[in-house]
């Protein structure tokens, strides 16, 4: 019989045995950890003695690592193992900068797709269930992460990858998917080529759930996927330095996604001063992982910044739930001396009627000032229509963003489908500034 939970024992567990099991999982780390050349440097340049940990909390005398000090060294200096028992290597799918290189022993791989199962079948993904996983396969970890995991499950898998829009809809007729695995940007897309192919993915598709995560999306978004497809939509959260998708995910209560703190113990701080915030604030996530093999990284900032909610989930697991992902901290642009984050610009597009599913922000300098240009698409039928509503939604779009960001930007509504759309993760800013010129890093 089907029970509820995919793995009760550590899905139930107590605030009490996940904070014991951390502490264990945690010394077994760290003690793998001074097999590593690496680690053992980073522990003496520290002080730090590895047998002494008596908390958790002793764990902050260490610093927190990110993608530099991965970048910094011989990937293979952090291995814990021989690299003959490296089975898998992936890598981040940053857009500039060298790739993060994450190793994976076998028994890092199973625990991986144990997770992701775990989330898939949290939230209702059962054996009988037909699994389309529109995800890159390959380095990027989006596409094997939850094709493992599927079919550990046992659903059917469609291994269909990113791109090729018309064949994913004939894919999901013919096999009659039920469940998909899609970049969110990408699945707002895809509902104009439904809509182009006169098909309704309500009627015509047996769609139910969609994963949506990678990249940052707001709530508008969300309620855009599960009303045009007809579906409940999860938001999936991870990143390859961690294992990839699993690290985090929504439960059926959709407020907010579990840590799965049995596999990685999570901290949230102040970006700038790196101590601590209270759950409810805003800070960055910094992971430690506590049962990998291969690689095992400690106190890794993301960049990625949310808040812990306060409180018990209303699903009865103790597993602490993060905010969705606001942005990256380096994702946030500096405009007239305000700072921006695209998601913010999303929230209040996604909310406005007569806006399509894609826009763009454009960074220019206009002599010598800083000039924020919003490139929004139409939906089909208000672009067919008069110039006056054009002109209504124009200013409509210009006075909710300048309440929400405090500047002013130039709003261009453009044909629907004119802008950009990739396969991966949306590129949401574009900024050709004269002194963004040479920075950013993915
Ligand atoms: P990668 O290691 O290439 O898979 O990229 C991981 C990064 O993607 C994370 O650090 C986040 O910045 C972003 N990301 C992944 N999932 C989500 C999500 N559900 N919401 C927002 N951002 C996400
Ligand atoms: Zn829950």
């Amino acid at each position: 019989m089907e029970g509820e939970y995919w793995n009760a024992e550590m899905e139930l567990l107590s605030r009490e045995e996940i904070e014991a099991l951390q502490l264990r999982r945690l010394r077994d780390t760290l003690e793998r950890c001074e097999r590593s050349p690496f680690y053992r440097e980073w522990f003496a340049a520290a002080g730090f003695d590895p047998s002494r940990l008596r908390s958790m909390s002793d764990l902050r005398r260490l610093p927190c690592m990110d993608k530099t000090t991965l970048r910094g060294d011989d990937p293979r200096r952090f291995l814990t193992v021989p690299l003959d028992e490296v089975v898998r290597v992936h890598s981040s799918s940053g857009t500039t900068g060298q790739a993060t290189v994450i190793f994976h022993t076998a028994a890092d791989i199973e625990a991986w797709a144990q997770l992701v199962a775990r989330c898939m079948y949290m939230t209702g993904v059962r054996r009988r269930d037909v699994f389309q996983n529109m995800m890159g396969y390959g380095l990027f970890t989006g596409g094997l992460g939850f094709h493992y995991a599927a079919e550990r499950i046992g659903a059917m898998v469609i291994p269909a990858g990113s791109g090729n829009s018309k064949r994913q809809i004939q894919l999901m007729r013919d096999f009659h998917t039920t469940v998909v695995h899609i970049i969110p940007s990408y699945a707002l897309y895809l509902l104009e080529v439904f809509a182009e192919l006169g098909l309704d993915p309500r009627a015509d598709t047996d769609l139910r759930i969609a994963f949506i995560g990678a990249e940052p999306h707001s709530e508008g978004l969300r309620k855009r996927v599960e009303e045009g497809y007809g579906v409940r939509a999860y938001n999936s959260y991870g990143l390859s330095e961690m294992c990839g998708p699993g690290v985090a995910f929504e439960c059926p209560a959709q407020q907010g996604m579990h840590v799965w703190e049995d596999s990685f113990y999570l901290e949230v701080l102040d970006p700038e001063t790196l101590e601590p915030v209270e759950a409810g604030e805003e800070g960055e996530l910094v992971f430690t992982s506590l049962n990998r093999e291969a690689m095992p990284l400690l106190r890794y900032r993301t960049r990625d910044l949310a808040f812990v909610y306060p409180g018990e989930c209303a699903c009865g697991r103790a597993h602490r739930r993060i905010s969705r992902i606001k942005g990256r901290s380096d994702d946030m642009f500096i405009v007239k001396g305000v700072n921006i984050f695209p998601m913010q610009v999303e929230k209040v597009l996604l909310g406005v009627l007569g806006v399509g599913s894609n826009y763009q922000i454009v960074l220019d300098t206009v002599r010598s000032m800083d000039e924020m240009r919003v490139l929004v698409e139409v939906a089909g039928e208000l672009w067919r229509g008069e110039v006056k509503e054009l002109n209504e939604l124009k200013r409509r779009i210009t006075d909710e963003l300048r309440q929400e960001i405090l500047v002013t930007p130039r709003v261009e509504l453009v044909e629907p489908g004119s802008l950009p759309a990739g396969e991966g993760k949306a590129v949401r800013v574009l900024d050709r500034r004269e002194h963004a010129k040479g920075v950013g890093d993915g």
